[in-house]
């Protein structure tokens, strides 16, 4: 929808998130006139800067079923009742990537998934700086994608989330991946299928498509894709002509079909998660053509991202590895096989109804204790309790001590807490920062 579109309509902002504040700024500039629902009380700052936009303080259905067009935030549901009836009144129900799209006139790299998408757009970006391309990276990583436009942008390298794929479609990127998908979110979905379905909104107008040969949910079909091409990158299956990883001599190459591309050190990033991490990156930056000596110069570069499978301490022989992003069962389980020893694992916290179950093989095979914290520990402790010993900690203090008293030389102690992280803490960040902290006192 261009902006131009918007003018002499009635336009609504659902939702003054972050998200909601760069629609906003975007409104603003574009002198498009706007209202605004939030149920929160906006800051007398946040209330300056909305000018004299008209302000709603609850959802109500009168209002959003009498304007022409709703901009929604990704944490507002389209299923709440005060929307349901705006988009059965013929109310368009757009989001800021639909904004995005229709502002942006240079290629867009767009990623989804339920696990990694943060890792491959950054190392993509990383990638990128050693090109002549300036590549801007934005969406559901960093700044929003409408702050992030510029005239001095050649590529955008976009993370989407599912919600924002709901309200998005006419996105038209150059390559897009749903890097792989797994149990999360399913308090807002109805069905695995039905969460997978929305991620594949991104392939919709995309001209290259790039999926996980291991894992059909990622797989374009012929409703969502226009693709002049798909390629499929795989780390189990062996297909002819997709992007794989093999060994050799204990050094890892990335291959297309028979054509070697590019060695790949692992000990950055461990894991066969980030090889497929690896693979999808090479994948979506091939249509840009970037030269292979740049890639290989690059690719092993990029150090990972902070609180994912991030190495950070080794004290005695026992390597201590943060990856506080691991909020969901299969980001776990990845993180546990990508172990280099023994696995002393902290987990913990809201578990977002999962069935803690599903880690029972990772753990048989790879855990010797689990150190528990958080509102869930005992649902953990019941799925778990005949695989591996357990202790409950009441901070993550206590469990970086228990982790401690547990270890011997060759263990790795991960903090992967397959919840998120809201019943003691703000976020992941300060879980996993609360977690390097108690670490570093031991090293003292
Ligand atoms: P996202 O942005 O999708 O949340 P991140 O790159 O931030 O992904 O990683 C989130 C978590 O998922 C981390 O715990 C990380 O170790 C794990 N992870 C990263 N890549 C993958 C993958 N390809 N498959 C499964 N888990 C992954």
């Amino acid at each position: 929808m261009k902006p131009e579109l918007l003018q002499n309509k009635k336009v609504l902002v659902v939702g003054l998130g972050v998200t909601g504040w760069s629609v906003v700024r975007y409104l603003q500039a574009n002198n498009i006139p706007f209202a605004v629902a939030d149920e929160k009380a906006p800051s007398s700052d946040e209330a300056r800067a909305l000018g004299d936009a008209v302000l709603y303080a609850q959802f109500d259905k009168t209002v959003f079923a009498a304007v022409d067009v709703i901009v929604l935030s990704p944490g507002v549901p389209r299923s709440h009742p005060a929307l349901s009836a705006a988009i059965d009144n013929g109310v368009k129900v757009i989001g800021d990537i639909e904004l995005f799209a229709s502002a942006v006139t240079k290629p867009v790299i767009a990623v989804t998934g339920s696990n990694g998408k943060s890792t491959v757009v950054s190392w993509i970006a990383h990638i990128l700086a050693q090109t002549e391309f300036n590549a801007v990276l934005c969406g559901n990583i960093g700044q929003p994608a409408l702050d992030s436009i510029s005239d001095v942008a050649d590529v955008y390298v976009l993370e989407l989330s599912s919600y924002q794929l709901e309200s998005t479609e006419s996105l038209a990127p150059l390559a897009a991946s749903v890097l792989n998908i797994s149990d999360d979110h399913m308090d807002r979905y109805n069905s695995l299928d039905h969460y997978a379905q929305t991620k594949r909104h991104i392939y919709n107008n995309c001209e290259y498509a790039i999926a996980n040969r291991d894992d059909a949910r990622t797989w374009p079909d012929s409703n969502d894709v226009s693709a002049n091409e798909v390629t499929y990158f795989a780390i189990d299956t062996n297909a002819e002509n997709d992007y794989r990883c093999i060994e050799r001599d204990s050094e890892y190459l990335l291959v297309k079909g028979n054509t070697e591309l590019l060695e790949l050190s692992s000990s950055r990033l461990p894991g066969r998660h980030n090889r497929a991490n690896a693979l999808a990156t090479v994948a979506l930056l091939a249509p840009l053509g970037i030269k292979q000596h740049v890639l290989q110069s690059s690719i092993n570069t990029f150090a990972g991202l902070p609180h994912r499978t991030e190495l950070v301490a080794k004290i005695d022989h026992v390597l201590w590895y943060n990856d506080s992003k691991g909020t969901n069962i299969d980001a776990c389980e990845k993180a546990i096989e990508a172990m280099p020893g023994p696995v002393i694992l902290i987990a913990g916290g809201l578990g977002k109804g999962a069935d803690f179950s599903a880690l029972r093989d990772a753990v048989s095979k790879y855990v010797k204790a689990l150190v528990l914290i958080g509102r869930d520990r005992q649902l953990i402790a019941d799925a778990l309790n005949d695989l591996a010993s357990v202790r409950f900690c009441d901070s993550m203090n206590d469990a970086v001590q228990a982790a401690n008293e547990i270890a011997v030389a060759g263990d790795a102690v991960l903090m992967s807490p397959a919840c998120a992280s809201f019943d003691m803490f703000d976020n992941f960040e300060q879980r996993g920062i609360r977690f390097c902290e108690a670490v570093q006192e031991l090293a003292a």
